[in-house]
């Protein structure tokens, strides 16, 4: 175990973890940043333009930036490359415990771990152990000819108008609640859409595909040469967080000690200037909190 002299643990470095981590440099406060990642930004590096962060014309430009500010913050923020997989608060302290089996301990915690692409086996509709490449970080070249795309989320009509080339016919599985999702593919000739209630994928290319049809016509099993995932985000929460019904982790709910920020806590206002917002005002907010304490 690794005890620290950092009154603040910040999980995750992307805009929220890193301006926790300015504020709290600015109020005095010394602070640890983790993240698996060799440079902060989180998912500013996966924004290719942005349109609402005057100055910035896209994410990694502003994903500099943060770097910068934070490795400016020598002495008062340390980063640590590493993924923490638990969270403990006590009354008198909060322990990270990270994947490689060190425990950072400190007075305060903020966990900012924003959102990730959905795997298949996340979701509650798909049984499948197997992990899938997502639709949008392939090119068309990379699809057999037979693609099953499991879920209808919009990247799909983003991806469809960026390749006008793209001549594969792609099997979209989605649910009856993605169906205002799928209408602006509706009528591309690239597109089958199949509503589904359930499905299971097994095997290796071909994999063959069960699906429980949503119109109550039963079961039928199709074969795909690959198979890629269109699910959407879900949080990136940690065991030790107080977890919604939704799967988001509201910074009300959370321990004293602890706040969550940023893209973590809601599936409203995702935005990176929100998400810069929550994580300065959060060092401000627990310190507030342990002052009035001690009072
Ligand atoms: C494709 C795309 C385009 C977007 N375009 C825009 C846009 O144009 N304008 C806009 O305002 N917003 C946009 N967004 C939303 C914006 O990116 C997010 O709102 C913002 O990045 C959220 O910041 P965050 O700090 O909460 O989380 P993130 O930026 O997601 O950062 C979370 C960090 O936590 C780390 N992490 C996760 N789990 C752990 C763990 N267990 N241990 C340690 N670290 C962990 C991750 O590695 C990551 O670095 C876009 C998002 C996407 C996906």
């Amino acid at each position: 175990m690794i005890t620290t002299d950092a009154q603040l643990l910040i999980v995750g470095a992307g805009p929220a973890g890193c301006h926790a981590a300015t504020m709290a440099a600015s109020i005095g406060m010394t602070s640890l940043l983790i993240d698996p990642a060799s440079t902060p930004g989180g998912t500013l590096w996966r924004i290719g333009h942005l349109g609402n962060l005057p100055g910035f014309a896209d994410g990694p430009s502003y994903a500099r930036v943060l770097g910068s500010a934070v490795a400016g913050l020598d002495g008062s923020c340390s980063y640590v490359q590493g993924t923490v997989v638990q969270v403990e608060a006590a009354e008198d302290h909060v322990r990270a415990l990270l994947a490689d089996g060190t425990a950072l301990v400190g007075d305060l915690l903020i966990a900012a771990t924003g959102t990730h692409p959905a795997k298949a086996r996340e979701i509650p509709w798909i049984a499948s152990e197997q992990d899938f490449p997502t639709l949008t970080s392939m090119a068309p070249s990379d699809l057999g000819a037979r693609t099953l795309v499991l879920g209808g989320d919009r990247p799909l009509g983003t991806w469809l108008r960026a390749r006008p080339e793209a001549d594969q016919k792609l099997t979209v599985c989605h649910t009856v609640g993605e169906e205002y999702k799928v209408d602006e593919v509706r009528h591309d000739p690239r597109i089958r859409l199949v509503p589904v209630e359930r499905l299971s994928v097994v095997g290796d290319g071909p994999f063959k595909i069960r699906l429980v049809l949503a119109d109550g016509a039963g079961e039928v099993t199709e074969e795909a040469d690959s198979v890629v995932t269109n699910l959407g985000n879900v949080p990136s929460s940690i065991p030790g967080l107080v977890v919604g019904s939704d799967g988001f982790c509201p910074a009300a709910a959370q321990h004293p000690r602890v706040l969550t920020a940023g893209d973590l806590t809601a599936r409203v206002g995702q935005r990176v200037a929100t998400a810069a917002g929550a994580g300065a005002g959060a060092p401000l907010i627990l310190q507030a909190r342990f002052r009035q304490q001690a009072v």
